[in-house]
């Protein structure tokens, strides 16, 4: 039940997300589907080849192999689609949503994905560009690691949410590992009734503590959506205290169009939009 109509929102991960939310909110602002929003704005992201950890660009796996995992839900359905350990596809939360609405299933992974997305008219190309091979080679003399995912939730103008993660993964990951991106209720996770979260950050740890669920169970249990962050946080920290040294970040947004973002570092930077346009929140310089 939606009686009473909201503005309009969208929250979306990272300096990055500023270009995904003004693209999710165009869609709302022509009256579009939070749906639409969410694959809009993230695509933004995904085909932009100087995000170095999401889509086309994205860090290549330990053998030099872009793997990308992405996941979208739509609040009015409570359906969900996700692609894990995909290749050679430029826009994985495309294909999320396709097997979201054209299999009766949730997550395709790895060949089984890629071959669906080919069928589903996806053009297949290599991912590595010039700019990530060259980092991959050094990384071989010199281990280390960098990770990040665009994560936006969206409310439309008919009160209903979606959320989308998109990311690829661990950068020099072992082959075929997965994370949290794209596992319904980890990285993202919507309740119509309630509100829409998203996740960044080490997947291993996000996805042991259900933590796009669990924000929004806080909401559900009447915690603000920043209340909700932080206690999930909280949880994590209290049962896992070493994870205060590694980045896990989660955003939120209610039903009635509050936002809500936290981290486990002092800054966190996000983008909120609404239709009075977009701003970075969560670093000193927004
Ligand atoms: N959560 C992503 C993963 O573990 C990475 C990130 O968001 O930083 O694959």
């Amino acid at each position: 039940m939606n009686a009473r109509k909201p503005e309009p929102a969208v929250i979306a991960t990272w300096k990055f997300g500023k270009a995904a939310a003004e693209a999710a909110g165009e869609v709302l602002r022509a009256g579009g589907r939070a749906l639409d929003a969410v694959e809009a704005g993230i695509n933004v992201v995904e085909l932009d080849p100087k995000v170095t950890s999401v889509g086309y660009g994205g860090r290549p796996n330990a053998e030099g192999i872009v793997e990308l995992d992405a996941a979208i839900m739509d609040g009015p359905s409570h359906n969900a689609g996700a692609v894990a350990a995909l290749r050679n596809i430029r826009r994985p939360i495309s294909v999320a949503r396709k097997v979201m609405e054209q299999t009766p299933h949730v997550m395709l992974a790895d060949d089984g994905a890629l071959r669906f997305a080919v069928l589903q008219g996806f053009p297949e190309e290599e991912l590595l560009t010039p700019q990530s091979r060259l980092h991959w080679e050094e990384w071989r003399l010199k281990a280390g690691t960098t990770h990040d995912t665009i994560g936006l939730v969206a409310l439309d103008a008919d009160g209903n949410l979606a959320a989308g993660c998109s990311t690829s993964g661990l950068a020099y990951k072992l082959p075929g590992r997965v994370g949290d991106s794209p596992i319904i209720g980890s990285g993202l996770y919507v309740d119509n009734d309630v509100g829409g979260a998203a996740a960044t950050g080490v997947g291993e740890e996000i996805m042991k503590f259900c933590a796009g669920f669990l924000v929004v169970e806080f909401m559900r249990s009447g915690c603000a959506p920043d209340e909700a962050c932080r206690r999930t946080i909280a949880r994590i920290l209290a049962k896992t205290p070493a994870n205060k040294d590694i980045t896990m970040a989660l955003i939120a947004l209610s039903r009635d169009g509050q936002f809500g973002a936290a981290s486990t570092r002092p800054e966190f930077p996000h983008a909120v939009w609404t239709p009075a346009g977009v701003q970075m929140r969560g670093s000193a310089e927004s």
